[in-house]
């Protein structure tokens, strides 16, 4: 698989490769990034800063899909993502999430990393209510355009009075098992940002398309229906996510994420701007925990985490967000 992705690789001017290859030492990484630096406003003595290619805020986002506890969610990503009947033995109840919320409020969180949960829409309310300010509230999808006769649907409206700040558009698990196609996606993309909803867009390609060297096409066509829908980049966060990562427990290598989200940030220079492709967070999902986010948070073009199963358990999911720390230099 990394050999399909890296034969591509050199067909891409990815926005590194116009500078000299950076060292790896301490010393040279802080030159090579020092004009991305965000610096602490303290007139003490600069201790750290974080090293990242683009200028975003690292940020980490938790998606508890349909279920509240880690084995329920557990029990149905190995389940064929649910398409054959499962039975969730116990599912997210109002008990795990209080469980979640009281661990989250408990938890020392970093202060430069924006952190989002993205709870199911019958919990939102009470996880609004309960969960610390510090925290910001996500919904897993909106309806296309203004709220009206459509049943079972949620309008952006409707998530806004409820307080939400975000949505999550173009999940794999949207795309592939209910349907969504790239252009709906997008018109979604741009109607929740029409109504100041900020967006997680995600994307990803399938194993096949990976193995098939399609890693890159599929990405890009996916980012081109998100760029023909948006005008403004501001609220928008990417996340790259590749399906085969998800909730599998194979994650990609820092290498392979890497790869991606250099590619990535290339194509919005090339597409959109240059100055949307240093401002937007380009974020992973895809098997991210406690025990391999730092590694993966030192690659300069990853610039946070979409996370899913390791987000219900609020130790770790504050370790992911922690992991902000593997990006820091001393300066
Ligand atoms: C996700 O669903 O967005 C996700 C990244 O899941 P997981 O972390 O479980 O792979």
């Amino acid at each position: 698989m990394a050999s399909a992705a890296s034969s591509l690789a050199s067909q891409f001017s990815g926005l590194r490769r116009e500078a000299a290859k950076p060292s790896f030492s301490t010393a040279h990484l802080f030159h090579a990034v020092q004009s991305q630096l965000r610096l602490p406003s303290t007139r003490r003595p600069i201790r750290s800063v974080v090293a990242m290619a683009g200028t975003g805020k690292f940020f980490v986002g938790g998606n508890w899909k349909c279920a509240c506890n880690h084995d329920d969610y557990y029990f149905g990503i190995y389940n064929d993502f649910c398409l054959k009947p499962v039975q969730i033995l116990q599912n997210g109840t109002k008990d795990s999430i209080r469980k979640l919320v009281a661990d989250l409020n408990d938890s020392k969180l970093e202060n430069d990393v924006d952190v989002i949960v993205s709870p199911p829409y019958v919990y939102i309310d009470v996880v609004k209510q309960s969960l610390t300010e510090r925290i910001e509230i996500s919904a897993q999808n909106s309806w296309v355009g203004k709220g009206g006769a459509f049943t079972g649907e949620i309008s952006v409206e409707q998530l806004k009075d409820i307080g939400c700040k975000w949505v999550i558009l173009g999940h794999s698990e949207r795309r592939h098992i209910i349907g969504e196609d790239d252009q709906f996606i997008g018109k979604k993309a741009a109607y929740a940002l029409s109504q100041n909803l900020k967006v997680i867009a995600c994307i990803g390609e399938k194993l096949e398309e990976r193995e098939a060297g399609k890693t890159f096409d599929v990405c890009f066509e996916q980012m081109k229906s998100f760029a023909d829908s948006i005008s403004n980049w501001k609220d928008v966060v990417i996340a790259y996510e590749p399906v085969w990562a998800i909730g599998t427990g194979k994650v990609a290598t820092p290498e392979q994420a890497q790869e991606v989200h250099v590619a990535v940030r290339d194509w919005l220079k090339k597409n959109v701007s240059p100055e949307v492709a240093s401002s937007t967070r380009i974020i992973y999902g895809g098997s991210v925990n406690g025990g391999n986010c730092s590694e993966l948070a030192k690659q300069e073009d990853i610039d946070g985490f979409l996370v899913g199963g390791a987000s219900l358990k609020g130790p770790e999911f504050a370790t992911i967000v922690n992991s902000v720390t593997a990006k820091k230099v001393t300066a």
